[in-house]
């Protein structure tokens, strides 16, 4: 039994007492627990590889609603949402699923949503170099809808950005409508 399943092991005990029928559980549970928090393991180099190939597009890169599901480090309960990623080439783009793999190497960790949005648009200007990253994150928290203050519908956006798209007020909301619903 590795350390996780002893962990859950015990949890289990603490509210079902000892019982028979959920002895396979923290076996199961470790192992998705696993999988859910495996963006520990990765990195944006290794996930991008070589898929960054030379280009003369030089207008905005947009990867819209990409689902992610991650963990609130302050309560361990689910986050889910969408990202949606912008950038705008400085002679090499990068191959479109790529994004979407950085988007699950950071989000498949402990996170806070702000934390996020900034690491997925840094990752993204390290292994490119473009000339601006725009990343926009909505997400819906589990640890405010479902407990505490249960708010089902609020969703926290947040947004930020690099390069171009910092200083240039008009590609940010150029950016920002073609990805805010
Ligand atoms: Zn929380």
């Amino acid at each position: 039994m590795d350390k996780v399943e002893r962990y859950i092991k015990g949890i289990v005990e603490e509210f079902e007492g000892k019982t028979d029928r959920l002895k396979d559980t923290p076996k199961r549970a470790s192992k998705a627990y696993r999988e859910l928090l495996d963006g520990y393991k990765q990195n944006p180099d290794e996930v991008v590889g070589n898929a960054i190939y030379q280009s003369r597009m030089d207008d905005i890169v947009i990867m819209k609603n990409i689902s992610f599901e991650s963990f609130c480090e302050h309560h361990m309960i689910a986050v889910t949402g969408y990202v949606s990623v912008g950038y705008i080439p400085n002679g090499t783009i990068v191959g479109a699923s790529k994004l979407a793999r950085i988007v699950d190497c950071f989000s498949h960790r402990f996170q806070l949503q702000e934390r996020l949005t900034m690491e997925i648009a840094d990752a993204v200007q390290n292994v490119l170099n473009p000339k601006g990253v725009a990343v926009y994150v909505s997400g819906k928290h589990f640890c405010i809808s479902k407990r505490g203050v249960k708010k089902q519908e609020a969703s926290l956006t947040t947004r930020y950005f690099l390069g171009e798209f910092k200083q240039n007020a008009a590609l940010r909301n150029e950016f920002l409508t073609s990805v805010a619903f």
